[in-house]
């Protein structure tokens, strides 16, 4: 299970990742008839511009050091999806400066959900603030779900 954090109003694009057919071929080419790439080695799915998927787990940090879960403490009760309007970004926007100069990790450890902070803060922050950035860009709220 995962969430994804994205702005429904940026624009939309194409992302790409190799395909791995080539693994089980005897040649080691890309296969022809294969059902994902359909040969083209390449499986293209649509993204919009700042648009991320993180684990169930880690959208839940997420929303906790960035203030918007609504159910603090327990991640079983946290919210899978919801929305935050275009009037919140900035307040989000100031809330992701702080916790990028101040990281989680010096106000929460001990605690045994919040016990492993590591690059994945500063990456997931960082990910965040750009989608802010495009979401009051393009004038769009932020969804995750
Ligand atoms: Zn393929």
């Amino acid at each position: 299970m995962s969430i994804t954090f994205w702005a429904p109003e940026a624009p939309q694009g194409v992302e790409s990742y190799d395909c791995d057919c080539n693994e089980w071929t005897e040649d080691g080419e890309t296969d022809p008839n294969c059902h994902f790439c359909k040969g083209a080695g390449k499986i293209e799915f649509p993204i919009s511009e700042g648009e991320f998927n993180v684990s169930n787990t880690n959208g839940m940090l997420i929303q906790k050091w960035i203030g918007f879960a609504q159910y603090p403490g327990d991640v079983s009760e946290a919210v899978y999806n919801g929305k935050i309007p275009t009037e919140k970004l900035q307040i989000l926007q100031r809330r992701i400066k702080e916790l990028q100069e101040d990281p989680p990790r010096a106000r929460i450890t001990g605690s045994m959900f919040f016990g492993t902070f590591d690059d994945r803060v500063v990456s997931y922050l960082r990910r965040m603030g750009e989608l802010v950035e495009t979401a009051i860009e393009h004038n769009s709220p932020i969804c995750w779900g």
